[in-house]
Parts: structure tokens; sequence; C-alpha cells
């Protein structure tokens, strides 16, 4: 935030001056901007959405999403950059997952909600 005092140019009320003042950082906004646009792409977003219920390989999520590996290990890239999936090796292999976090798992929950859809766990 910054520490510059802004003036709003019409002062309907105090509550607008004190929101103006808790507007998030451009860096705060910038990390969830990052993790949103990553999801705003299809292919990204089913990835990341096969990724919350198993850990798999490039081979197989390719398979299962009728993309190349290629276009998968590009979209797992980003997805990693954006702290959204992680990776593991298990023996000569590279496994992929969604990351084991708190807002991992609300993107998971929110992409249910949206889509009208189950949780397979559930
Ligand atoms: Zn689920």
């Amino acid at each position: 935030m910054s520490d510059k005092k802004i003036i709003l140019p019409h002062n309907h009320s105090e509550r607008d001056n004190i929101l103006v003042e808790e507007i998030p950082s451009l860096e705060t906004i910038r990390n969830v901007a990052d993790a949103m646009k990553q999801l705003g792409d299809p292919s990204r977003l089913r990835i990341f959405w096969l990724l919350c219920h198993c850990e798999e390989c490039v081979i197989n999520i390719a398979a299962a999403t009728g993309m190349s590996s290629p276009a998968v290990s590009h979209h797992l890239k980003l997805l990693k950059s954006a702290g959204l999936v992680i990776s593991g090796r298990h023996g000569k292999e590279m496994y992929y997952r969604a990351a084991d976090t708190d807002i991992v798992l609300k993107l998971h929950h929110t992409i249910e909600e949206i889509a009208r859809i189950s949780c397979p766990e559930n």
C-alpha cells in the first residue's frame, strides 16, 4: 500500500476513503492475477483440475486431456511457476500434482462450484 494519501475527487462518504486506503498493493494483486491468469486458460484449467485429484506424469496427462506432451509440459511449467502445481521424481519419471495449499484447495472447489460438478473424491 502506498503511503501517499489519496483524496477522491468526489466525497460521497467517509467509507469510500477508507476503502481506497485498503486497496491491496500492486505486488499483492499481481500474485493473485498471475494465479488467475494461469487458470484463465481452458487447457491449464483442465490440467489443474485433474491434478487436484491425482498425481500424474506428463505422458498420462497428455493422454487424459488429448494434448501433446510438449503442450502439457508447457502448461505445467506455467502452473508450477504460479505455485499451483508441484512436481516430484519417482524413479526415472517426474510426477505432477496440485500444490498442497489452502488457496489451491479453494480454487479446486471454486472450479467445481462454478462448473456445477461434483468432486470425484466426494
Ligand atoms: Zn474435486
